[in-house]
């Protein structure tokens, strides 16, 4: 390993890596510096990894289709070798259902109407034909389960829901930010794994590089800040979060493994599901499983936590997700043995994630990822190689916000809708959504 670099990255979870292969893809000496043992084995490894084209904002909805290419077409994306173990994008397609929560999607299929995202409305009929064993009874408002109305119908039934065929998910997150290590090492990238950063040098404002745990001092004109959980104690360090309108919080987050009930065919069927009714998404796993997330509904409590201290053992909030996915699939049973993971999110305050220079020059911002954000990591690794490169021409970003040009379909994100001067974006879903 060198002396200096054009960038070090801190962080070589899935956007880390990504961002360091395209800075690398652009001839600039890059070092991702990684405190764990090797690449996405941060928040990354947990990850559901479910790719979607649905978000709340315009900009959401086209950086996601934008990132489902990257994913089809991932051995291109990556110039994998032929023999290389790659992770698997099962394309599944989502299924959202329709509720007075979300609108009936209106917000959102106006958005995939302008970008010309493909979608298929399905009646009751249509969703009970696929799957049979579904209870399709209406439950909001989401209860916790001290609440004697857990459980219980409050009447009427979902009304239909929107399948999204350009979806699924990856099943070994893991696996794919290792793939983009490899991409990144090709075109000249280096890691440096089981080494923290714990101070950020600056000179008149300008950082200098890193200083890790070791005490070794490594130059770099550029520092990016892709820590995930961690981001805001590295903003700490060099004082970037003096102008920052959104800030970035680790939030607690449990994930339930719930088994298939025996004689269901679930994995003839199974797709991505998205229930703001149960207040559950839900999504095949490994060993015959289902995987249940949370969508977050206010009467769950959020967890802000330290990232370096937090409980990692399941609680109550487990148990509710599975019952609120039982509520959906009466024949689920709740197994003893609990299965699943407990990890952080990186929240901003409208779950939007912050891509952006910071007021610290040389020091920018892929942070805030919100629960929502691995499938956009190859796009938000260009968007970011784009940012940095015209910051550093002299580019002022914050007068005059870029605008980046996506790969897969004729639309220019404009990406002070990622900017960390942003005010609170109210057209968000407030929830892992974005
Ligand atoms: C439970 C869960 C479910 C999710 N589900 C989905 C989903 O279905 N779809 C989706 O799109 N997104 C999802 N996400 C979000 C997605 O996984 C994240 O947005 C993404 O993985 C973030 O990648 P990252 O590279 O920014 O961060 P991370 O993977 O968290 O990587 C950050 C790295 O920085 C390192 N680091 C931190 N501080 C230091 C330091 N001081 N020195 C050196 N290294 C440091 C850490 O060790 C870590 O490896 C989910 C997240 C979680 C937690």
């Amino acid at each position: 390993m060198s002396d200096g670099y054009d960038a070090i990255i801190i962080g070589a979870g899935i956007i880390g890596a990504a961002i360091g292969y395209e800075l690398s893809k652009r001839g600039k000496k890059t070092l991702n510096v990684d405190m764990l043992p090797a690449a996405g084995y941060g928040s990354t490894s947990n990850s559901c990894a479910i790719i979607r084209v649905y978000y709340s904002t315009l900009d959401g909805c086209a950086m996601a289709y934008d990132g489902y290419y990257y994913w089809k077409n991932w051995t291109e994306y990556l110039c994998a070798d032929a023999d290389e173990d790659l992770a698997a994008f099962h394309e599944t397609g989502n299924l959202v259902l329709k509720t007075a929560l979300n609108d009936q999607l209106r917000g959102t299929l106006a958005h995939l109407d302008v970008l010309d995202i493909p979608y298929e409305h399905w009646t009751d009929e249509e969703i009970t034909r696929n799957f049979p064993f579904y209870d399709l009874s209406c439950f909001a408002p989401a209860k916790t389960l001290q609440d004697p109305g857990f459980g219980k119908p409050t009447g009427g039934s979902i009304e239909g829901g929107v399948f999204f065929p350009k979806g699924g998910y990856i099943s070994d997150p893991q696996l794919a930010t290792q793939n983009i290590q490899r991409a990144a090492q090709r075109v000249g990238a280096e890691f440096l794994f089981n080494r923290r950063v714990v101070e950020i040098p600056t000179r008149d404002n300008r950082v200098q590089g890193v200083v890790l745990d070791n005490g070794q001092r490594i130059e770099a004109a550029v520092v990016v800040n892709v820590a995930g959980p961690h981001s805001c104690k590295i903003n700490a360090m060099v004082g970037a979060e003096r102008d920052m309108r959104i800030s970035t919080r680790a939030l607690r987050q449990e994930v339930a493994h719930v088994p298939v009930p025996e004689g269901v065919d679930y994995a003839g069927n199974a797709l991505v599901w998205s229930d703001s009714d149960a207040a559950i998404y839900a999504r095949p796993e490994l060993g015959n499983n289902i995987l249940v997330g949370s969508e977050d509904p206010p009467c769950d409590e959020h967890q802000l936590v330290d990232p370096d201290s937090y409980d990692q053992n399941f609680s109550d909030q487990w148990t509710v997700q599975a019952m609120r996915l039982a509520q959906r699939f009466p024949e689920l049973g709740i197994p003893n043995k609990l299965k699943g993971c407990v990890d952080l999110y990186d929240v901003t305050e409208d779950w939007i994630p912050i891509y952006d220079r910071s007021c610290v020059d040389g020091f920018y911002l892929a942070c805030g990822s919100s629960g929502n954000q691995f499938k956009n990591a190859p796009v938000a690794g260009k968007a970011m190689a784009e940012l940095i490169e015209a910051c550093e021409a002299g580019h002022d970003h914050d007068a005059d916000s870029m605008r980046f040009r996506l790969k897969h379909l004729d639309h220019k994100v404009d990406l002070a809708t990622f900017s960390r001067l942003r005010e609170i974006n109210q057209d968000s879903s407030f929830s892992v959504l974005g």
